[in-house]
């Protein structure tokens, strides 16, 4: 099974759907409700991190000779920025998708309009 691929109609969805909706995945072929695995969830957050302290590292090494404040707000900073473009790249990629478990689904009724004398 590939990437973003749905294990019951095998149709592909689409990457931005896959980082933008993570808990409300639904296949936009056969509509059910679909979940991203645990190990797909796991590897992007930890290359997001792996990346953001490389990052940080090398910008540490690069601002420390700056006095003030730039010196550690900018290793800060680019490394939160690198942590949230590489995680959800790595997700695009690698996210396996399994079938929602039917029991975990919360059913919303809407109440009819009550209409007050
Ligand atoms: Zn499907």
């Amino acid at each position: 099974m590939s990437a973003r691929q749905c294990p019951n109609c095998f149709a592909f969805l689409p990457p931005g759907q896959v980082v933008a909706y993570s808990y409300d995945l639904v296949c936009p072929s056969c509509q059910h409700p679909l979940e991203i695995s645990a190990l797909s969830r796991n590897l992007p957050a930890y290359a997001g991190l792996v990346a953001g302290a490389i990052v940080w590292w090398l910008a540490s090494a690069h601002y420390s000779g700056q006095p003030g404040a730039l010196g550690w707000v900018l290793p800060l900073l680019l490394s939160y920025l690198a942590f949230s473009i590489v995680a959800p790249l790595v997700l695009m990629f690698t996210a396996d998708l399994t079938l929602k478990p039917l029991d975990s689904i919360v059913f919303q009724y809407e109440a009819p309009p009550s209409h007050h004398p």
